[in-house]
């Protein structure tokens, strides 16, 4: 049976608009998609916008509109934002539809009767809150989490001091359930560091944590069978994590097709038998999702997120999802920020190292649609995906950005392309060559140079699908490029426009095209979830059948060897060279796409 992959990422704040932060994990979500639909898996992408809370409904005053008409203007520029990046989700979930606020008011009803694993005292109550609230987070601060000078190290803001009734969630009583999963499933909460990090902060203690806010009328209002509850909406956090089973069908027992898979179909590691979870949320209660199941299922989810909300999701999530009697998530994936770094010649920020996270209130947004529409979404996805690792920060300037681009898809992946292209067109009218002749090759320097070409084409054949599996699309892309470099290192050894010059070399020059055209096939194949429409023209090029993302099995393997002519498309220049210089303040001399 197939396996089954779901994955969501964050769902994005509609208080400004999307940008290079936002555009990063939704490429990363697209291009391990893509993968594994590529492979063959069962695959189902969500993404979406979180759009209630207070920040929202004062960006909406400000710009003197309802809530409701901000929100679908503004969940518009990140549908189209999306679009020009090739992000191929299949739903895009927004916090306001109404199946979802539906979900929500159920989720409370459950968190109301729920009992607590510690204590057994309810798992919601009513409480007096006094609390240092920071706007940008839409979040509470404890003292310590501030910097020297009382402000969100975030938004270099001081929080402000809010006393309210609020329903809270005994989140602190689920530690020992958490700390329990976390080490029964160490693939719970990847990269392992970011696993620590949040492992210390649960040791550390959690805090209750505030569920609903009265008087804020931009939410979801709590159901009418919380008594004292008239009049309160939902806080954001709990209203937008849900959203990852509303937009599956949750409370409806649709959910579980993709939440959960049958044994050996579960998209990844990290797994829970999905009875496990009785243990831990220690109530038992009919109706929770394992109650009575005849055949268990695994727990199949997997979230992308940012570092700066793993708390959200590796505590908090899981806590109200066990009291919920819901089976946990899979995975929880923490990737980084890509850091602004200033350009030449710009001013340096005060007290600024190196750079910055990219956030709409610090103002350093850089727009990932005028990028696209200038140097190709392409060109945008490769830098995103192959300059920053997978699960650490990365970096962003226009000059790295132009730099890295040049170096690895129009000097590398571009040339060998096109000069591969060029020769079986000159030399073998566009037809390709069906000579196999490796041992022809009379320079044992070439020899070795194919010997080392069809050795890397070996390893990223095993390497490139392991590394999209464990989520190192860095390293994926790596070990593709290192197939490139190889038979560019191979093409200037053997020279084939020498060989093409003596019609007694005809082998020699046959099997050196063949291999070169065999190392573009798989290149194509294995970037293609990173950059697929630049794959999908090379595909064409290259005159095969079909498109590089339904290759796989057998198909995706290395078949060097003879095999029967087919025509070559025209050459076509895959990746031009950006010149920074010429291109800076003259739009029209963009390059093209294609
Ligand atoms: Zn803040």
């Amino acid at each position: 049976m197939p396996r089954r992959f779901y994955i969501t990422t964050a769902i994005d704040y509609v208080n400004g608009r999307p940008h290079l932060g936002h555009a990063f994990e939704k490429v990363i979500a697209d291009a391990i998609a893509r993968f594994h639909r590529q492979r063959g898996d069962v695959t189902y992408f969500l993404t979406g916008t979180d759009e209630h809370g207070q920040k929202i409904a004062r960006a909406a005053e400000q710009a003197g509109q309802e809530p409701q008409a901000f929100v679908d203007q503004m969940s518009k520029t990140f549908i189209a934002a999306w679009k020009a990046l090739d992000i191929t989700y299949d739903q895009f979930i927004r916090t306001s539809d109404k199946r979802h606020e539906l979900a929500v008011q159920e989720l409370m009803r459950r968190l109301s009767v729920a009992r607590s694993p510690k204590t057994g005292e309810p798992a919601i109550y009513e409480g007096e809150y006094v609390g240092l609230y920071c706007e940008g987070c839409e979040g509470f601060k404890s003292e310590k989490e501030l910097d020297e000078k009382g402000r969100c190290p975030e938004h270099r803001k001081k929080p402000k001091e809010i006393k309210e009734s609020n329903f809270f969630f005994r989140l602190s009583e689920y530690d020992e359930a958490l700390l329990r999963h976390i080490e029964a499933h160490p693939d719970f909460i990847q990269p392992g560091y970011r696993r620590n990090e949040v492992v210390s902060l649960i040791k550390g203690g959690l805090e209750d944590v505030s569920v609903s806010r009265p008087s804020l009328t931009w939410g979801v209002p709590l159901p009418d069978e919380i008594e004292g509850g008239e009049g309160h909406t939902v806080y954001v956090w709990s209203d937008a994590l849900l959203n990852y089973l509303s937009a599956i069908g949750w409370p409806q027992r649709a959910y579980t097709k993709w939440w959960l898979a049958k044994e050996g179909e579960t998209g990844g590691p990290g797994a829970a038998r999905q009875d496990e979870f009785q243990e831990l949320d220690g109530q038992g209660r009919p109706g929770a999702a394992w109650a009575g199941t005849g055949q268990p299922l695994f727990t199949n989810a997997f979230h992308l997120i940012g570092k700066d909300i793993s708390r959200f999701h590796c505590a908090l999530w899981p806590a109200m999802l066990l009291a919920a009697g819901v089976p946990l998530p899979r995975q929880v994936f923490i990737h980084g920020f890509i850091l602004l770094r200033k350009e030449k010649g710009e001013e340096a920020g005060k007290g600024d190292e190196g750079g910055q996270k990219m956030s709409k209130s610090l103002g350093n947004v850089v727009d990932p649609v005028a990028l696209a529409e200038r140097f190709g979404a392409d060109a945008l996805r490769f830098y995103l995906i192959d300059a920053v690792p997978t699960d650490g920060d990365g970096e962003f300037s226009l000059e790295m950005f132009v730099e890295h681009c040049n170096t690895y898809l129009a000097n590398k992946l571009g040339n060998l392309a096109s000069r591969t292209v060029k020769l079986v067109h000159n030399g073998f009218a566009g037809e390709t060559p069906t000579e196999w002749a490796p041992e022809s090759f009379q320079d044992p320097a070439v020899r070795e140079a194919f010997a080392a070409l069809t050795a890397a084409a070996e390893e990223a054949a095993t390497g490139v699908p392991k590394a999209y599996d464990e989520i190192r699309l860095d390293e994926a892309l790596s070990s593709a490029w290192s197939a490139v470099e190889r038979a560019n290192e191979f093409v200037d050894r053997a020279r084939p426009w020498d060989l093409a010059k003596d019609p007694a070399r005809r082998a020699e020059l046959g099997t050196a095209l063949g291999a070169l055209l065999e190392t573009l096939r798989l290149v194509a194949i294995w970037a293609w979830p990173a950059i697929p429409s630049k794959c999908e023209t090379l595909w064409g090029v290259l005159g095969l059948p079909g498109t590089p993302g339904e290759q796989r099995g057998a198909a995706a393997r290395p078949a060097f060897g003879a095999a029967p002519a087919r025509r070559l498309g025209e050459p076509v220049i895959l990746f031009p060279r950006v010149d920074l210089k010429a291109a800076s303040g003259a739009p029209a001399a963009a390059p093209k796409a294609g």
